[in-house]
Order: structure tokens, then C-alpha cells, then sequence
């Protein structure tokens, strides 16, 4: 999958012993030192490339907002309507994994599953925004797997519990920055499970639009630099069992990988 024209990546990785916000610039990764919310950019000295990285989860949400039933086909494989508003969750800032880590099955559930998704990080404050202005609140998207203890999430009347366990939400590998709206609404995205395809999609089959969503959660909270909104899955959700490792690709970010255990 070809990397699109005028994006760059912002990382965050484990640098000298502690987190810091990266730039790339092709394979090298030069420091943010005043992190990657600014308007301009201040890029510091080079670190080493990119590969050599420990990389960690390019945000540090105060909230990560999820988003049910944002696929036709997806609502259609749990046997659910479409809804006619987005229709909102949150998953703690306590359940995001780094790229590369590893998703804990908790012994309370029977049935773990992985929801693929595409995941837009703010990068300013926003309140009431409209869908027109919603876009430029985007610091970049990157790949987050909404982690489901589906067993859990059907026994209880909310998802608190299904979908807030730690580790549940995988985030990675960085963020692409720079894409346009247009572009964020045309990316394939594809996971596999032991290197098996199990979903496949493009962000246009979405029911709401990232800047949608921006402009009607806004109506409801502040959206801080680092939140997290995951924009749903589309179909082919499955179980992840001890063992597995998956694989969310998105078009024009990149791979993110994770294990079970
Ligand atoms: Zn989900």
C-alpha cells in the first residue's frame, strides 16, 4: 500500500528512557521537542531510524471515544440496525497498548475479539465545532484495534466492562499527518490473524465521516490534544486466542502488530 503524497509521520517512542514525540524524515527520526500539537513544527536533532525505535502508542489520551455500528455489513453480521446518530462509547486511557504489545485475554471472558479500525487523533482543544470545521482539530489517523470481550459486552446493558479491560486498545504504529479528508475517506484497511485475511474495507463504506463524528461528540465534551476517537469496524470481526498475533494495515499509515496472550 503506496504512502500518500505531502503526509509525514509523528511518532512517539521510548528515547533515552522516556517517551518523546518524533518526526520522520523518510527512515530518520528527528525529535519534537514541544511535542506535535503546535502549528509549526520544531524539529530537533536525529534520533536513529525509525526501525531501531521503541516505538509506543503515538497518543496519550484523556478519553478514547468508540464508535458502534459504523459499517452496514458490520451491523448486518451482529443482526443490528444501523443507527440513525453515531453512536458513542469510551474506552479508558488505561486500556492503550503500544505497537508491538501484547493483548492480555482476561480470565473473565470466554470470547475475546478484535475490531479493526481507523483512529483520528486531535491535535487542538475543540468544542462545537461543525463538520466543516472539524477536520482541521485532526492531528492525523493511525490504526486502533477496539479490543472486545464480546461475551461481557452482550451480558451487560452498556460496554463498560466488554470493552475497557487493559490492553484493549492497541494503537499504532505512528501517526500519518497531513492527509486530507478526502484522502481519510478513501483508505483500505485490512487485518489478518496469523497472517489470515479477516477484514477488508475502505473507510468510504463508513456510515458517519470522522469530521461527523468530531462535530457530534463535540456537542457533547471537550475533544483534548491526544483523544482518541475509533471509528468503528467494518465486517469480519472474529476471536483472538492465546497465541494469535494480528496485524491492522491501513492504506497511507501503515502496520500495526500485536499478540495474545
Ligand atoms: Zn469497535
Amino acid at each position: 500500500m503506496a504512502e500518500h503524497v505531502g503526509t509525514h509521520r509523528i511518532l512517539r517512542a521510548l528515547v533515552e528512557g522516556r517517551p518523546q514525540w518524533l518526526m520522520a524524515r523518510g527512515d530518520e527520526a528527528f525529535l519534537l521537542p514541544e511535542g506535535p500539537y503546535g502549528a509549526n513544527l520544531l524539529l530537533g536533532r536525529r534520533i536513529g531510524v525509525v526501525e531501531e525505535l521503541r516505538l509506543l502508542a503515538p497518543a496519550a489520551p484523556t478519553k478514547i471515544i468508540g464508535i458502534g455500528r459504523n459499517y452496514v455489513a458490520h451491523a448486518a453480521e451482529h443482526g443490528v440496525e444501523v443507527p440513525k446518530e453515531p453512536l458513542l462509547f469510551l474506552k479508558p486511557p488505561s486500556s492503550v497498548l503500544d505497537p508491538g504489545g501484547t493483548i492480555v485475554a482476561p480470565a473473565l471472558s470466554e470470547r475475546v475479539e478484535y475490531e479493526g479500525e481507523l483512529a483520528v487523533v486531535i491535535g487542538r482543544r475543540c468544542k462545537d465545532v461543525t463538520e466543516a470545521e472539524a477536520w482541521a482539530c485532526v492531528l492525523g489517523l493511525t490504526c486502533g484495534i477496539d479490543v472486545t470481550a464480546r461475551d461481557i459486552q452482550r451480558a451487560d446493558p452498556q460496554w463498560t466492562r466488554g470493552k475497557g479491560f487493559d490492553t484493549f486498545c492497541p494503537l499504532g504504529p505512528w501517526i500519518a499527518a497531513g492527509l486530507s479528508e478526502a484522502q481519510a475517506a478513501a483508505l483500505r484497511l485490512e487485518t489478518r490473524v496469523n497472517g489470515e485475511l479477516r477484514q477488508q474495507a475502505s473507510t468510504a463504506e463508513m456510515v458517519f465521516p470522522p469530521a461527523r463524528l468530531i462535530a457530534y461528540i463535540t456537542q457533547v465534551m471537550t475533544l483534548e490534544p491526544g483523544d482518541v476517537i475509533l471509528t468503528g469496524t467494518p465486517e469480519g470481526v472474529g476471536r483472538l486466542v492465546a497465541g494469535d498475533s494480528i496485524e491492522l494495515e491501513i492504506e497511507g499509515i501503515g502496520v500495526l502488530r500485536n499478540t495474545v496472550e
